[in-house]
């Protein structure tokens, strides 16, 4: 079966970041200086703390219009740079004489549902593929956000409600298509060229325009998710349960605890935006019909506890469809400023509970709209056979706190609490960090090791010789420059 590849919006029949190449430009083939038709459509970007300013922009939907890409950044001696819905556009180094691509390529999603397995073009989002897997009971380790894309999150790991049981999503992507800088459209996999395979999985980017993707599914029958949140007042006695939970909780169930402190607007319910408040949210994964009762008791043990420290404000934890895992998280649909930062963090025991709310917690004032841990172990934790050049995470705890400018705090004053956060929490800091979650190109990253690095480097050497995209590569994956 097939469906359609709009980025999702939030909205069910919503395909807002539709993009056009209508216009003239002065360069032709769609490739647009800033001011002419085009340029904004190729350079918007999610998230607005970053924009992108290069030389010249395109959207392409063809392995045609990605050689007139390379073609023209040759002539024109600009270095290619990738993205699709720039989600993580602080993250990427600052563009200077810069060709960017922005795929939306054409084509559907297609559902082998018994290889099980999904081909993704290059511009879907997240929402589009899982509406289409659960049509055949199946489901994909996407991200909390329906409207992330699909091919960035891979690329850099990915981390979903389903990672405990299925490690990183990335060592389920069982084929790449790509066009490298010579212009050849390849499709690798892990007979075709192992090595290039490897290096784009977890190795940091810079090898070329992927086109489409191919990645395994798995099967669901349901799932018990949702967000419990109360008044940070109870943050002490829920973070404490909460981390004990984790210590060894059932590789089926993913969770995440934030704190947030959310702007009285007319998207947040009145009762979110009352002052700081604790979510716990997250999912418990039954893969058939006889693992219900058992993803109902493991959910009951995590959050019996905790609804027994004091009544939540809301709680919408309940036995439902897969689909609802894209709703749990209450990500921001609209593109928003966000200034962030991430951390790979070890066991924290109760000192590092007790630091995160000295910085977090109520009295703290923070200025961060939303900060918190995303729950790691499980299979995140076992280096998969399968996988690449990041196959595992070896870490307790996932953290990454922003703030919105304007909306939660002024700029300084969240670049200030996020040090602020950084010092506390560095007892515990691994100095790893995950790429789907670094927040800004400038923020220290530590995905590979020395050796990792060396050989996904060796592989760049070999498929873009002459460094051609070079500067899309995250800070820290390369020692080429
Ligand atoms: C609201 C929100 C929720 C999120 N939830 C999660 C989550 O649950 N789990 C998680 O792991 N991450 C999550 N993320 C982070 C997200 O996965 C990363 O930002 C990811 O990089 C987004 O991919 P993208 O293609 O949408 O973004 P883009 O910013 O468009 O791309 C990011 C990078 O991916 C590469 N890239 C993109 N497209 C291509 C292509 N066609 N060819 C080659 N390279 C390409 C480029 O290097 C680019 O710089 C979330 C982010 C936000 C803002």
């Amino acid at each position: 079966m097939s469906v359609g590849n709009d980025i999702e919006t939030g909205s069910e029949t919503g395909s807002g970041t539709a993009v056009g190449t209508a216009g003239e430009t002065s360069i032709g083939a769609g490739i647009a200086r800033p001011g002419e038709p085009g340029y904004e459509a190729a350079t918007s970007v999610f998230n607005l703390a970053a924009p992108p300013e290069p030389v010249a922009a395109v959207v392409v939907r063809t392995v045609e219009d990605i050689r007139a890409a390379i073609r023209f950044a040759d002539r024109e001696r600009l270095s290619l740079r990738v993205h699709t819905t720039g989600h993580a556009s602080p993250a990427g180094r600052p563009m200077g004489d810069a060709l960017l691509v922005r795929t939306e390529m054409d084509g559907k999603v297609e559902i082998d549902p018994a290889g099980r397995v999904a081909r993704i073009p290059a511009g879907t989002g997240w929402g589009v593929v899982a509406r289409a897997a659960a049509e055949h009971g199946l489901a994909v380790a996407h991200g909390s956000s329906p409207n992330v894309g699909v091919v960035g999150y891979l690329l850099g790991g990915g981390l979903s409600f389903y990672g405990r049981k299925t490690g990183l999503a990335g060592n389920g992507v069982t084929a790449i298509e790509l066009v490298t800088a010579d212009g050849e459209l390849r499709r690798v996999d892990a007979s075709s060229d192992p090595e290039l395979f490897w290096a784009l999985r977890g190795g940091g980017g810079g090898f070329g325009i992927v086109t489409a993707v191919e990645v395994g599914l798995f099967p669901v029958a349901q799932v018990v998710t949702g967000a419990a949140c109360w008044p940070a007042a109870h943050a002490p006695r829920l973070l404490r349960i909460w981390r004990r939970w984790t210590l060894d909780a059932p590789w089926e169930a993913a969770t995440s605890v934030r704190i947030l402190n959310l702007p009285a607007i007319p998207e947040v319910p009145p009762m979110l935006s009352a002052g700081p408040i604790l979510c716990v949210d997250g999912a418990v994964l039954a893969e058939t019909a006889d693992d219900v009762t058992t993803a109902q008791r493991y959910a009951d043990e995590l959050l019996g506890p905790l609804r027994s420290v004091a009544e939540p404000v809301m709680d919408t934890w309940q036995l439902t469809a897969p689909m609802s895992v894209l709703d749990t998280h209450m990500d921001p649909s609209d593109p928003v400023a966000v200034i962030g930062d991430h951390m790979l963090l070890g066991e924290l025991g109760e000192e590092g509970i007790d630091e995160l709310l000295r910085v977090l917690g109520e009295g703290s004032e923070s200025p961060l709209i939303a900060a918190g841990l995303r729950q790691l172990g499980g299979a995140y934790a076992v280096a998969d056979p399968r996988g690449g050049a990041l196959d595992h995470l070896d870490a307790r705890y996932a953290y990454s706190g922003g703030g919105v400018p304007d909306l939660s705090g002024t700029a300084e004053a969240i670049t200030r609490h996020i040090a602020t956060v950084r010092a506390a929490l560095a007892p515990w800091d691994t100095g790893r960090t995950t790429p789907t979650f670094v927040e800004t190109f400038a923020q220290p990253q530590g995905h590979l090791s020395a050796d990792r690095i060396a050989a996904v480097d060796r592989v760049r050497e070999r498929v873009d010789p002459r460094g051609r995209f070079r500067d899309d590569i995250m800070a820290s994956a390369t020692a080429l420059r």
